[in-house]
């Protein structure tokens, strides 16, 4: 059981995992941000806004544009003083073999999954306390000893989620960050839009275990990269 009454911040909260997450805080009594981006919100989202009207607010959020950034982290401003975690959650995997590899490939991979956590850790710094939790959604594809076979997929999407490791680390470390927890935790393969209906995990047992995860993490293990049970996966 998670403590009640404390606050999260979801990125990517329309569907898949970013949407596990919120209706798995909101259950334990947390207040929650959830993000989606302009247009429709999904109708799961909006079911759970029905019945969590006091404790959830939606805002729009694309991490791809700083302006959406600003305008979202002064509402954020607008309704808490602090906050407890912000999972960066939100992203995309976009794929293409060598050979039909275009500068598009990368840089909407990096766009979506390194600058744009980046830029919302930075947009939401302030409100940061000693032990926030910073949780960037990582992948195993991202371990540099695991995962190199010769014939994995994902280039581009695994060398966005290495940058964005390389960050939680960096900020683990830095003077003006660090009183925050940074930690960069894997959900393995989740039966989501981008992981397939093969995939073995369902987005509930996946939001159970990284909140525990989360909620056990201490400042020693910031800069960490996780799985979503907590074990530590080799850089
Ligand atoms: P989904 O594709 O199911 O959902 C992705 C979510 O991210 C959607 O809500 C989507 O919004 C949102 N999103 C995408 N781009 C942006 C953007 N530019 N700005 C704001 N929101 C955006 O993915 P999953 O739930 O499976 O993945 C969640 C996280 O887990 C990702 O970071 C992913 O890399 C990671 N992950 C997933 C794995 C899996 O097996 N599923 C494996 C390893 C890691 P919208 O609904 O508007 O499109």
């Amino acid at each position: 059981m998670l403590n009640s009454k404390q606050s999260v911040v979801i990125t990517g909260a329309n569907r898949g995992i970013g949407l596990g997450l919120c209706s798995l805080y909101l259950h334990y009594g947390w207040q929650v941000i959830a993000t989606h981006r302009q247009g429709a919100i999904s109708d799961a989202l909006q079911e759970l806004n029905k019945q969590y009207s006091s404790d959830l607010t939606l805002v729009e959020l694309d991490v791809c544009d700083e302006q959406s950034i600003q305008h979202f982290a002064a509402k954020v401003c607008e309704e808490w003083s602090h906050i407890s975690v912000l999972i960066n959650n939100a992203g995309v995997s976009i794929d293409s073999k060598f050979g039909e590899w275009n500068q598009a490939t990368f840089l909407n991979n990096f766009n979506a999954n390194m600058v744009g956590p980046a830029l919302v850790i930075q947009a939401l710094s302030g409100l940061f306390e000693h032990n926030t939790k910073v949780i960037q959604i990582s992948t195993g594809l991202a371990s540099l000893q695991e995962n190199i076979g010769a014939d994995e997929p994902f280039d581009a999407y695994a060398v966005s989620k290495i940058s964005l490791n390389l960050l939680t680390k960096r900020l683990a470390n830095k003077a003006q960050t660090k009183s925050a927890i940074y930690c960069a935790i894997s959900p393995g393969w989740v039966n989501t839009d981008m992981g397939g209906p093969e995939a073995p995990t369902s987005v509930a047992e996946v939001a159970q275990q990284i909140s525990l995860t989360i909620e056990s993490l201490t400042l020693e293990q910031s800069g960490s990269f996780l799985d979503s049970t907590g074990a530590t996966i080799p850089w």
